[in-house]
């Protein structure tokens, strides 16, 4: 049970203003059990509140299984969430029916981790790029070809890819068309899930370019899921770090990575490789493996890992509480 302290604190973490709302959001997976008695659940993403801001990059990290991805899919409402709601730009999602929400769909789309998964190998890259606006009904035949070449354009690949098999082509380039697939519909929103992580080190590089660049062009606002850090520290405006299924820590990326103050979120910062030999003594062994998300551990769900455990974290569930202005930490530390 939180404290009303704690309610009010997690209130601030979302403003009014807003542009995307995310409160208590819930996404439980049953995985056993035939009866709504004896079933259980992983418990994917947890009661998890916190706002993306128009324009920004909205960073996303935490080892892999705790919940990211499906944190950003439930937001987009991928999945239909266990509890909470999401608001969008003032929409509350969980209130639209189903034709209202394949037309919100097209202001929020997904970058996908694989290029070569989310391509269809049997369709030509203009069949693919073709495919949004036969759905959404946008255009007429020759005003769609003429986006598509806008969109090869934007994301620099060169038209001739157009006759081309996914198969024939780079990861880098794959990558690009999933870019301009979910650019086509002009969306406000994109959940970047892993986008870069399938890629050469030196064309992750170019990708990340391109991200930043289609944002200042498009106005974009991101929602950046990655386990790599230091690519997360390069993109984001601010950044949020997840813990099995819950966020642990909310703030600035100066203040995540300059000063992180939830115990996991210093272990993940101080793994960040770095060439000072000096620095990277002071790195932090977490211990132990992640607990199953089945039956996460009662209190702080860190506790068993954690080298500041206390006898209350092993009772209570710290809430995020505000530290210093615009950074969150969920820790009994900083009660
Ligand atoms: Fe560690 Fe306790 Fe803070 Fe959890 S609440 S991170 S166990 S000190």
């Amino acid at each position: 049970m939180k404290t009303m302290e704690e309610k009010n604190a997690e209130g601030n973490v979302i403003k009014d203003e807003d542009f995307i709302q995310v409160k208590s959001l819930k996404q439980y997976f049953p995985v056993s059990g035939n009866s709504l008695l004896n079933r259980q659940y992983v418990k994917a993403v947890d009661d998890v509140s916190f706002s993306i801001r128009k324009g920004e990059t909205l960073g996303l990290v935490g080892e892999s299984g705790c919940g990211k991805s499906t944190l950003g899919r439930t937001l987009l409402q991928l999945y239909v969430p266990t509890g909470g709601e999401v608001i969008f730009d003032g929409q509350k999602l969980g209130d639209l029916r189903k034709k209202e929400m394949k037309s919100f769909r097209k202001r929020m789309q997904l970058i996908f981790q694989d290029p070569s998964a989310c391509l269809n190998p049997r369709k030509t890259v203009r069949e693919i790029l073709m495919e949004p606006y036969r759905i959404h009904r946008v255009g007429t035949e020759k005003e769609r070809e003429q986006k598509v070449l806008f969109l090869m354009d934007r994301v620099g690949l060169e038209s001739y890819y157009l006759s081309r098999y996914p198969h024939e082509m780079s990861g880098g380039q794959k990558q690009r068309v999933g870019i301009a697939r979910a650019l086509a519909l002009k969306p406000e929103l994109i959940v970047c899930d892993e986008a870069v992580s399938a890629l050469d080190v030196s064309i992750q590089a170019q990708v990340i370019n391109l991200l930043e660049q289609l944002q200042e062009e498009f106005s974009l606002t991101y929602l950046f899921i990655s386990h790599n850090l230091s690519i997360v520290h390069h993109i984001s405006d601010r950044v949020a770090v997840m813990y099995l299924g819950k966020m642990v820590e909310l703030g600035s990326d100066t203040a995540i990575y300059e000063n992180p103050c939830h115990p996991y979120s210093q272990a993940l910062i101080s793994a960040i490789p770095n060439a000072d030999c000096e620095k990277d003594k002071s790195r932090i062994l977490l211990t132990g493996d992640v607990p199953s998300p089945v039956n996460p551990p009662s209190g702080c769900r860190f506790h068993t890992r954690c080298r500041h455990c206390r006898e209350i974290c092993r009772q209570e569930e710290p809430g995020l509480r505000e530290i210093e202005p615009d950074h969150y930490v969920a820790c009994h530390l900083f009660g």
